[in-house]
């Protein structure tokens, strides 16, 4: 159990252990809502990980499986009757009418909403620089990002200002800043959250999942948040088991598979593809998992070099057509620059302009790049051919389970990055997603939590991918990693 003699420093405290505190009546939900107000007001000027902060958001006592637990949650989930912009000018005042699923099973759970996080327009990055409201910088080191698209989802559990948070992963979205901020975080199997309420970027990759300081917290959540729900036609009805059981400190005998694809070497530089030390971390965390008797086996996914081009077909082909939606009719912003003496009819000039105003240099391109994947002259040559490699993509895991019981893996090829590094060269900014994509293409589960630190102090993150629907065991080869490596204990100084 945590120590109370200071109720200002509950904010440090994992779920559990606060729900525990509760139980015994040592702490109440009000101190801790405090203790992270007045952490939020102390820190957030130098992370920016909200975007929107509740400071007297309701708190529900029954004792239930989240009762009193402050959830940030990332901007592109709706919150009945709260501002929803996914961090873009275009949705500027849309105020959703109605909650999104998980925000309904978070509330009959207890927890407490206590703001939005700031996240890449639409969640199209991997820095949160596309956010219309600027960056979310690295709790570790403020000149880096927090990766993205949920970087202040990452972000906010990193820095302590929320004990836990929501984010969307579509191409890696979860885990990327998870690693990128020394916090763990998943990705579910595709349709074992509902995405109801989510607005969509590639609604066929698209996933909800939990940040969180640790694995325990984290099974927790996710528990909360799984399962059917008849408001998503892509939600799936496999009964939920409750994920906290599966917490057992013990790999013996599990079969661990490591894809030797991402341990690659460019062959235009001769490089390595992965930085020296994540590549070390990585080493030595499947050493710990041999010394704890786990099977390391190599295994192979040879359709892993066309991912990341099948990912940017597939997923701006469906962004394309999601945010055609934003006419200016509907939601949001709508121009004031009409011209009743153009050539243009109003209507027209309204649609363009308020998109042309609305949207960010990164949503463009994403509607660009897709409307042209999905054009008829070459619909064939690019969306139809990348449904087909997303197939094989799907059937090298499917394969390499045969042999093993997951795999694991680096998250990211580098630790942060330096805000402004990557953020004029796309493609530079693509490949940070290069070993999570892959996973969204097969629709299966991955999480990515701690596993060391790079010279200049910077978290790496593990990730470990499983079968589909098999979070159990991914969730318990994290707790056994978590329970003989010290790397989650680790906090940023802020
Ligand atoms: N970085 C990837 C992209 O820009 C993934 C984003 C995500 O998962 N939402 O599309």
């Amino acid at each position: 159990m945590i120590d109370i003699a200071n109720k200002n420093d509950l904010y440090k405290a994992n779920a559990h252990e606060l729900l525990d505190s509760f139980a015994a009546k040592k702490v109440n939900p009000q101190d801790l809502l405090l203790s992270i107000i007045k952490r939020i007001k102390k820190v957030d000027s130098k992370i920016k990980a909200f975007v929107k902060v509740i400071e007297k958001p309701k708190i529900h006592l029954p004792k239930k499986k989240l009762s009193g637990i402050p959830v940030a949650i990332k901007d592109n989930i709706c919150i009945q009757g709260l501002e929803t912009t996914c961090c873009s000018k275009i949705l500027k005042g849309f105020v959703p009418p109605y909650n999104a699923t998980i925000i309904e099973k978070l509330e009959e759970e207890g927890a407490v909403i206590i703001g939005k996080t700031n996240m890449d327009e639409f969640a199209f990055g991997s820095s949160t620089e596309n956010s219309c409201l600027g960056p979310t910088l690295n709790p570790w080191d403020t000149s880096r990002v927090s990766g993205g698209s949920s970087g202040g989802s990452a972000a906010a559990v990193a820095s302590e200002q929320a004990i836990l948070s929501l984010g969307s992963d579509t191409g890696g979205s979860i885990r990327q800043p998870a690693a990128f901020c020394g916090v763990v975080g998943m990705k579910p199997t595709y349709g074992r959250v509902s995405r109801y309420g989510l607005i969509a970027f590639a609604s066929s990759l698209d996933q909800i999942g939990p940040f969180a300081k640790d694995t325990q917290d984290l099974a927790l959540l996710l528990s909360v948040i799984s399962g059917y729900d008849e408001r998503d036609s892509t939600s799936v009805n496999n009964p939920v088991p409750d994920y906290t059981k599966s917490l057992i400190n013990n790999v013996k005998g599990l079969k661990i598979g490591i894809p030797k694809e991402y341990f690659f070497t460019d062959s235009g530089s001769g490089k390595d593809g992965i930085e020296p030390d994540v590549k070390q971390a990585i080493l030595e965390a499947k050493k710990v998992f041999s010394d704890l008797g786990a099977e390391l086996i190599e295994v192979s996914l040879p359709h892993t070099k066309y991912a990341v081009s099948v990912y940017y077909i597939l997923a701006t082909a469906e962004a394309s057509s999601n945010l055609a939606r934003f006419d200016a009719v509907q939601y949001g912003h709508r121009t004031k620059n009409l011209d009743n003496n153009a050539d243009e009819s109003i209507i027209v000039q309204m649609y363009k302009r308020s998109r042309q105003e609305g949207f960010g240099d990164e949503a463009k391109r994403r509607i660009m790049l897709g409307t042209f994947v999905l054009s008829s002259g070459y619909y064939d040559a690019y969306y139809l051919q990348a449904s087909k490699v997303r197939t094989l993509i799907r059937q090298d895991f499917l394969k390499a389970f045969e042999d093993c019981d997951l795999l694991i893996a680096p998250t990211t090829p580098t630790t942060a990055f330096k805000v402004g590094e990557k953020i004029d060269d796309p493609l530079k900014m693509y490949l940070s997603d290069i070993f999570t994509i892959s996973v969204n293409l097969a629709g299966i589960p991955a999480l990515s939590l701690p596993c060391g630190f790079d010279s200049q102090n910077l978290p790496i993150g593990l990730q470990i991918i499983g079968k589909p629907f098999d979070e159990e065991t991914i969730l318990r080869t994290a707790f056994t990693f978590e329970r003989n490596t010290p790397w989650h204990l680790k906090k940023p100084t802020l």
